[in-house]
């Protein structure tokens, strides 16, 4: 038993979460706040667990040859403005141009849906969305200059998730919000799933070992994500642009299971030093300079 909840970490986490999420609904907890509650709840685990078993102890902000304060400091302030306040902005935006877009063509219809179907067919359509706008952010060069920033650390754990250009959320998120939105998906209904689909990002970046099964690998795990930040000069082409599930990768043909070892590495190859600046600015200073 021990070792099947080992070998299903990944599924053992989610489905946490997503009771979790039904203990929230049974007690009359408005949707709105239940990622409140899941991202956190997992982020604090995720940190404990890197702390206390990480995948490469190379990358835990504390070791034998001192502190990362620059790698630590980027993290949580791009996590307070990017997870707290940019993802709260581009949903409330979403919403409100997705009302008008409905207002302006005198849309009426919600999807009658079962709420649990609505969420799985909403997870193809956001996971096939991202995948697309991912990977044009990593082909067409003025979107890798706002893209980049999310590939610079040269180590990654759960509290790296959230570094990135604010328009990078803009971009990548608010068209699939819009379009569940226009389309008449139940609000509360996505709520909740997205308090659920915000945490498979955090676990993607988790300096923890999720072990790759046959049932998990339907999901984005880490080893997956890590061969996406693979160290490169973003002229050599990337794999596993979905953040869910697997499945859009592979149907397109750039899944890539690795494996990887301990010597794998990431971040963008640039003949810049990387400067404190340059971590908390790039947002800004990425866009108009080069690498
Ligand atoms: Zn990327
Ligand atoms: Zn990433």
């Amino acid at each position: 038993m021990r070792l099947f909840l080992k070998n299903q970490l990944f599924l053992l986490v989610l489905s946490v979460v997503i009771g979790g999420d039904l203990l929230l609904w049974s007690l009359k907890v408005p949707a709105i706040t239940w990622a409140d509650y899941t991202y956190s709840a997992v982020l604090i685990f995720l940190v404990v667990f890197e702390f206390v078993k990480p995948r490469n102890a190379s990358w835990n902000y504390i070791t034998k040859d001192g502190v990362k304060f620059r790698e630590l400091s980027a993290d949580v302030i791009f996590q307070v403005v990017e997870a707290a306040v940019v993802s709260a902005a581009v949903f409330a935006m979403s919403v409100w141009l997705a009302d008008h877009i409905r207002s302006y063509f005198g849309l009426k219809h919600q999807v009658g849906l079962h709420w649990a179907l609505q969420c799985v067919a909403a997870v193809f359509i956001m996971d096939f969305i991202r995948y697309w706008i991912h990977r044009w952010m990593h082909q067409v060069p003025l979107l890798w200059r706002i893209h980049s920033l999310h590939h610079m650390p040269e180590r990654l754990g759960a509290m790296s998730t959230a570094r990135g250009n604010p328009l990078d959320d803009v971009i990548i998120y608010s068209p699939e919000l819009i379009v569940l939105f226009v389309l008449g998906f139940d609000k509360d209904v996505m709520l909740g799933l997205y308090s659920v689909v915000w945490i498979i990002p955090l676990i993607t970046h988790s300096n923890v070992e999720f072990p790759v099964t046959r049932l998990a690998s339907v999901f984005q795990l880490p080893t997956y994500h890590l061969i996406h930040h693979a160290y490169n000069d973003a002229t050599t082409p990337t794999h596993n642009f979905a953040e869910i599930l697997t499945f859009w990768d592979r149907v397109f043909g750039t899944f890539n299971a690795g494996p990887i070892g301990l010597d794998h590495r990431t971040g963008v190859v640039s003949d810049k030093p990387r400067e404190w600046h340059r971590e908390f600015f790039g947002w800004l200073y990425l866009p108009i300079n080069r690498l």
